[in-house]
């Protein structure tokens, strides 16, 4: 069971509302090796269906979990072109799908299978 801080839920997603109808990404980190409990907020070129990422601006001494991005839709599955960047970032990944709240959010491994996660204070 994949377990996941509150406020780094919250987080994604007002980020996610926020930018919307653009991706917002970003990546998760761990600090104790088992909850994610850091978000950092990449530099990207964010667009429709597409955030690019520019590896150098991911900080050398952040150990990364996984990733996180929204999607503008309801579909919250992976596309082909998540689970080609997935393994890149890490093993755990977040989607979040339109309106953007807990209920819309989904985990999945690097080949896109779903994994099961709770919130934790
Ligand atoms: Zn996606």
């Amino acid at each position: 069971m994949i377990q996941i801080k509150r406020n780094v839920i919250e987080t994604i997603i007002e980020a996610s509302k926020r930018i919307y109808p653009k991706e917002f990404f970003a990546l998760l980190g761990s600090t104790d090796g088992k909850t994610i409990d850091e978000l950092i907020i990449v530099p990207a070129v964010y667009g429709y269906g597409h955030t690019l990422i520019k590896a150098g601006l991911i900080p050398v001494d952040f150990n990364i979990t996984g990733s996180v991005h929204s999607h503008p839709g309801t579909a919250n599955t992976p596309s082909n072109a998540d689970l080609h960047s997935f393994p890149g970032f890490g093993r755990i990944h977040l989607i979040i799908a339109w309106p953007f709240n807990i209920g819309t959010i989904k985990v999945f491994d690097s080949a896109g299978k779903e994994l099961e996660w709770k919130v934790v204070e």
